[in-house]
């Protein structure tokens, strides 16, 4: 049978170039010696080099890096092939520690400021947490920041863990609205079979739809130093291309990884639609638990891209919290737009009609004015 497979090759450079905000997964056998249980020196050093031409070309970068654990097994001195939960555990909490100074001491050393975010699927799962850790993750972009995820493993048990770290890259590109997830791992992307088990498995380099067969092509994990397989892979990218967002899974084991990954040999799952368009269809397709109420100045102001600011509403009806969707009405019941609303509905309700600069006196805390912010507005056709 035929996979789904795109016959006439995309221009991925330009998609590469387009790509404004760009999110990569370093996988552990990349970064670390398997035996030795160190950080590969040189290899690291070209890895920095690539992420500070990114940010020359002025994209943000956010890395997904794994390595925790297989850097504290060795400090630790665990020698056993299968680690408990609870060695898991210890391990990547010295492990940790160890990977960020690596991190930090190289981007330090090129001028820049790098993080560290530890992240439990259960924060994705906890709107609040989401909500948070998305306008953290935005507002460290904003200051240049390159942050460095990994899961929180110390606290992360099995029903509460990702477990690896292709499908938390997903979420991560997923809530900083990126436009490209690099996977580097140590394969050249998807084969029809495993290559290391037949001779006749073909290389796919583009991929359109993960239909069922693109996903029985993909197999468990094949090295006990990582966690993720091609399985992984694959949920990572049904993850991202739903949103919008590119997926390359490339070979990184080379140095300079990401340099010219355009032209290298890879498997490319290409998104049908741009981060924006499909955020737009998710926000139209959500069930709205509330209305705004607008005045005619505002719904002028929304229809030229600005924001909605408490002055132009005059009522709010339902009940909602921050981040639901809310419908924005005119007063004579009209549909305008469909929107995330900023506020719950409690506070919504205090600082209608009121100009920014009051919000603060009545709320008695300082947050953003936007009622709905611009982007995260649709409006229907
Ligand atoms: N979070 C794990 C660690 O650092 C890795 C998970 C993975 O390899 O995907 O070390």
């Amino acid at each position: 049978m035929e996979p789904n497979i795109i016959k006439i090759s995309p221009d991925t450079e330009k998609i590469y170039q387009r790509s404004k905000s760009i999110v990569i997964k370093v996988g552990s056998s990349l970064l670390v010696e398997d035996r030795l249980g160190a950080i590969k020196k040189e290899w690291f050093a070209s890895f920095i080099e690539d992420v500070m031409h990114l940010r020359k070309l002025g994209k943000t970068v956010i890395i997904v890096s794994s390595g925790a654990i297989n850097l504290g097994r060795k400090i630790l001195n665990i020698k056993d092939n299968e680690l408990t939960l609870e060695q898991e555990q210890a391990a990547a909490s010295v492990g940790q520690i160890e990977l960020s100074k690596e991190y930090q001491e190289h981007f330090k050393h090129k001028g820049l400021i790098c993080s560290q975010i530890l992240i439990t699927l259960d924060d994705f799962t906890n709107r609040r947490r989401y909500l948070n850790c998305k306008s953290t993750l935005k507002t460290l972009l904003k200051f240049g920041v390159i942050p460095i995820v990994n899961e929180n493993d110390t606290v992360a048990t099995d029903e509460i863990r990702y477990g690896d770290n292709d499908r938390l890259a997903a979420q991560v590109a997923s809530i900083c609205e990126s436009d490209l997830l690099i996977l580097l791992s140590d394969i050249d992307g998807l084969y029809t079979a495993s290559p290391k088990k037949s001779k006749n498995a073909v290389h796919i380099p583009f991929i359109s739809e993960i239909t069922e067969e693109i996903e029985l092509m993909a197999e468990g994990p094949e090295n006990e130093f990582s966690h993720g397989g091609m399985k992984t892979k694959i949920e990572a990218a049904k993850v991202t291309t739903s949103v919008g967002c590119n997926l390359i899974i490339a070979d990184g084991q080379k140095r300079n990884p990401i340099d010219k990954i355009f032209k290298r040999k890879a498997t490319w799952f290409l998104a049908s639609q741009s981060v924006k368009a499909a955020r737009k269809k998710w926000i139209l397709n959500m069930k709205s638990l509330g209305e705004i109420i607008i005045d005619f100045k505002a719904e002028k102001a929304l229809k030229s891209g600005n924001s909605l600011l408490p002055v132009g509403a005059t009522k709010c009806i339902g009940q909602f919290s921050r981040g639901d969707v809310v419908t924005v009405k005119r007063e004579d019941g009209q549909i305008v737009a469909k929107g995330l609303a900023s506020f719950n509905q409690i506070e919504t309700g205090k600082i209608l009609g009121l100009k920014s600069e009051d919000i603060q006196g009545v709320l008695g805390y300082n947050r953003k004015p936007e009622l709905i912010h611009r982007d995260n507005m649709a409006f229907f056709n």
